[in-house]
């Protein structure tokens, strides 16, 4: 596991004012990556790092020469605008890169008399700037990590029978769709597919009428295993450059019809949104927990997705946070409606184990692909991560404040998902927001 460094001392300020602000998701203690356009701008995308309410383009401080020696390396990786060159690099040279942005941007950073005029000529504001999709994604897969998700969706269908065996003893996935995993603040088209009501003769061809949310978080992989090599779980998360927000969009109707025998496909497949900040591994180091505590009973998992270290902190406290605003509280001046809160540590498998699994036959992955953990959903209704089970299928509608009710997503709602990490004595940092908004479906041409 990463070491806690200066880099995380809750008592380190930046000169960049908002960046000291309590409330900020991106105080000096964070620094995630991710890549901007600054608004209006002809430019090419470039890399930033998040501060306060200002990116630092880390193209730009490397041409103002701040960037020396063995960082010179990681300032070139970012030279092109996606963050999977960075990410190949590996542990060592993300630290170094981390240790000098955060001496360039810290209040009483060294030679800083010197250096603040040139790092403040690569600042631009974050509220104007154009956030893109932060990584070239080659492969998506999606976990479903959460047992009280599985438990809740399989009693839902499979009532005598939810949990299925293999759930306590591996970490069940599916692939997903790459190409359409989009950054948040896309518009998302209400999909169309084939479904059959249960009291229908056949199936129909339309609008899904049962479109859902799924909170997950994603992890993107750092250098790549070899083609035939599996990844230790003692070394699993060095192929880990960082994590950010998911919503795997899912149309429950299309879901039903099509999942079996093989699992879901064009129920998932329409669009996946991701948040544009990638938050490092480092920076989450103050945040680890030990991994989920099985309850009596539940097997141990096999030796190669188990050691020590997995058992002490393979877990992430991590709070995520799921919002909605219909088009109607937008047009009132209503604020989004906090609908669920949900904790990272109710997963049952942790990141390590998802990384060793998926490479325990041989599969390499790559600098950039994503592994998605799967719904997270906590022992309690206020902590269930999707519409599916927040209203169990709907018989438990929920009341917006403008008298409508919700039992699924409708035109125009917007759903918006927020995570953040608190102990004491460390910084709070934050996920930042992950967006989008349902539009109409598309008419047929
Ligand atoms: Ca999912």
């Amino acid at each position: 596991m990463i070491a806690i460094n200066d880099t995380h001392d809750a008592k380190l300020k930046s000169w960049v004012e908002s960046a000291n602000d309590d409330a900020t998701d991106f105080p000096i203690q964070n620094l995630p990556f991710g890549v901007f356009r600054p608004a209006g701008a002809e430019e090419e995308p470039r890399v930033g790092v998040a501060i306060g309410d200002q990116i630092l383009d880390v193209v730009a401080c490397r041409q103002q020469g701040l960037l020396k020696g063995k960082v010179f390396t990681a300032g070139l990786a970012c030279d092109v605008p996606a963050l999977n060159a960075l990410m190949a690099l590996g542990p060592d040279l993300w630290t170094t890169l981390r240790e000098t942005i955060s001496g360039l941007l810290r209040a009483d950073g060294p030679g800083m008399a010197e250096t603040r005029p040139k790092v403040e000529k690569c600042l631009s504001r974050m509220k104007t700037a154009e956030l893109l999709l932060p990584v070239e994604i080659g492969d998506y897969t999606d976990f479903y990590a959460s047992v009280y998700h599985a438990t809740n969706v399989g009693s839902m269908f499979r009532p005598d029978n939810p949990l299925l065996p293999n759930y306590k003893h591996i970490p069940v996935a599916y692939h997903g769709r790459a190409s359409s995993v989009v950054v948040g603040g896309t518009p998302i088209r209400r999909p169309s597919g084939q479904m059959k009501a249960d009291d229908a003769d056949g199936p129909s061809f339309g609008p899904s009428k049962l479109l859902d949310y799924e909170l997950e978080v994603g992890v993107f992989i750092g250098p790549a295993n070899h083609h035939g090599e599996s990844v230790p779980i003692q070394k699993a998360e060095n192929h880990v450059f960082g994590m950010c927000l998911v919503n795997d969009w899912s149309a429950r109707d299309i879901q039903k019809w099509e999942y079996q025998p093989l699992g879901p496909f064009l129920a998932k497949s329409f669009a996946t949104t991701i948040s544009p900040w990638v938050v490092t591994l480092e920076a989450l180091a103050p945040f680890r927990a030990p991994e989920f505590a099985r309850p009596k009973g539940d097997p141990r998992p096999l030796p190669h997705l188990d050691s020590p270290e997995n058992r002490e902190t393979g877990g992430i406290d991590l709070t995520l946070d799921v919002f909605l605003a219909s088009e109607q509280m937008r047009e009132k001046g209503i604020e989004p409606l906090r609908i669920s809160r949900g904790s990272f540590t109710d997963m049952y498998w942790t990141i390590a184990q998802m990384v060793t699994h998926h490479t325990s036959n041989g599969c390499n992955l790559r600098p950039g692909d994503l592994l998605a953990s799967g719904t997270v959903s906590g022992p309690d209704e206020g902590s269930r991560g999707c519409l599916l089970e927040h209203t169990w299928r709907g018989e438990n509608p929920i009341q917006l404040p403008t008298g409508e009710e919700r039992k699924f997503l409708q035109d125009g709602d917007e759903v918006i998902m927020r995570g953040f990490c608190e102990r004491d004595g460390f910084a709070r940092i934050g996920f930042g927001e992950c967006r989008g908004t349902i539009t109409s479906v598309a008419a047929p041409e």
